[in-house]
């Protein structure tokens, strides 16, 4: 066993909340991600090394970098066939974002969910050890760790984690999902909940995923060589209701029309320099959400990244910018004179309900909230109805449409 477990650790990534930083990171990634990837992404070489994988889903969560210009970036230094392993895994991204928009209902039963349960276990000692890395799962015990000091973990001990949490040490997933959107530079609602219901089986029902020692041995490069005690045979987690909830179409977005309009930045779309704007833009302001940890890394990366993309919005269109919270978006958008406030489309989540929240007040003042969907969104997230299957076999047409390949 290598000294890994020696805290604090020791990181091979910049965690700078801004999209330079991210745009040197996409750069440092680009040799590897062709065939090199698709070979050894699902290795967890920790922390100290992450050549891999791009670690890039911090900005791409919040569009700092877009899915659009990372799949362009890659597809300049590789062929589409070299590069296919890639692109699939950000649609990944695409696909859950569309598969939460199209059931709202399974967001708001995970919340639902979650506070009794949180209630109830509060103090709770196997759930006290587990979120604080004192198990006796060595592996186990160093991703809490890792996951709280550094706010990242690798896909696959994303995997292992969610598994064992669920399955060997039998805590609601509901919790794990939330410790892990408390703590991750990328927490996304859709991502993280659905890539739990995943592991649990809860998503394509009846299947679910078991971490095996041999596994996590074979991948992580033999740093964990001793996960004994795992139950590699629990059957998936069932729920009650056994229907999904039904389909809602996805919503759309719309156009501003004004000439004079303010932008309302927030963490769903930090990228404002690529949204389809012909108005004067008289003023901006960045959401700021409070973070549940203060001080901590997805706290600080959250607030450094809002800086970052107020800072390029006022330079960009020489505008005003400043902060707010949500309980001031009507007051704001009332201090700037816009006819419309336009800000990046918030998908399902905690942003589109202060959205929907500040809407109705916003109409009231004679102000129209336009919420800008990207074409990326709009051709993919219809797709998102069933299996990813059904999105992946449609990319090669997707990427056509944006330009980004030759149609086949
Ligand atoms: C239990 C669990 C919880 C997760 N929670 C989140 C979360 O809150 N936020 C989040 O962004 N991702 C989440 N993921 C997905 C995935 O683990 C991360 O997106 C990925 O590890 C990011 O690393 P990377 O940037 O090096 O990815 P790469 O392997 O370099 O992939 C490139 C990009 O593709 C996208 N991507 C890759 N894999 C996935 C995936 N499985 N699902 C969605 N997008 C993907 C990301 O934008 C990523 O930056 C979760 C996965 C699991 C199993």
């Amino acid at each position: 066993m290598s000294e890994t477990n020696t805290f604090p650790m020791r990181q091979a990534i910049n965690w700078t909340p801004t999209r330079a930083a991210g745009l040197i990171r996409l750069e440092a990634f680009l040799p590897n991600a062709g065939y090199a990837y698709a070979r050894t992404r699902n290795v967890d070489r920790g922390p100290e090394d992450r050549s891999n994988v791009s670690a890039l889903s911090p900005w791409i969560r919040r569009r700092m970098i877009t899915e659009e210009e990372v799949v362009a970036a890659v597809l300049e230094r590789h062929s589409p066939s070299a590069a296919e392993k890639f692109i699939q895994e950000v649609f990944w991204r695409t696909y859950w974002k569309g598969w939460l928009e199209m059931r709202p209902g399974i967001w708001d039963r995970f919340n639902h969910e979650h506070d009794p349960l949180s209630a109830a276990l509060g103090s709770d000692r196997k759930l006290a050890a587990a979120m604080r890395g004192e198990t006796g799962i060595e592996a186990f015990d160093h991703w809490a760790r890792e996951l709280v000091d550094t706010g990242w973990l690798h896909n696959h001990a994303r995997m292992w984690f969610a598994s064992i949490w669920i399955f060997t040490l039998r805590l609601p997933w509901q919790l794990g999902a939330r410790f892990f959107y408390d703590h991750l530079l990328d927490a996304d609602p859709a991502s993280n909940t659905l890539s739990w219901r995943w592991v649990a089986g809860l998503h394509t029902r009846g299947k679910h995923y078991l971490a095996r020692a041999s596994n996590i041995r074979d991948n992580t490069l033999g740093r964990f060589d001793r996960a004994s005690g795992l139950d590699e045979s629990a059957p998936p987690l069932t729920e009650d209701e056994p229907s999904l909830p039904a389909l809602a179409r996805p919503s759309s977005g719309g156009r501003p029309t004004a000439a004079r309009v303010a932008l309302l930045l927030t963490e769903e779309d930090l990228h404002p320099e690529s949204w389809p704007l012909e108005a004067d833009i008289i003023a901006c302001a960045a959401l700021a959400v409070f973070p549940v940890h203060p001080g901590s890394p997805a706290a600080e990366f959250s607030t450094g990244a809002l800086a970052d993309a107020l800072a390029r919005a006022q330079s960009r269109f020489g505008a005003e910018g400043r902060l707010v919270v949500a309980d001031e978006i009507a007051d704001w958008a009332r201090s700037t004179g816009a006819a419309e406030i336009v800000t990046g489309f918030a998908p399902v989540g905690p942003i589109a309900r202060y959205l929907d929240a500040a809407e109705p007040r916003l109409q009231e003042q004679g102000q129209r909230l336009v919420r800008l969907q990207r074409d990326w969104d709009k051709r993919a997230w219809p797709l998102a109805t069933a299996g990813f299957f059904k999105m992946k076999a449609q990319i090669p047409k997707m990427l056509a449409e944006s330009g980004l390949i030759l149609p086949r």
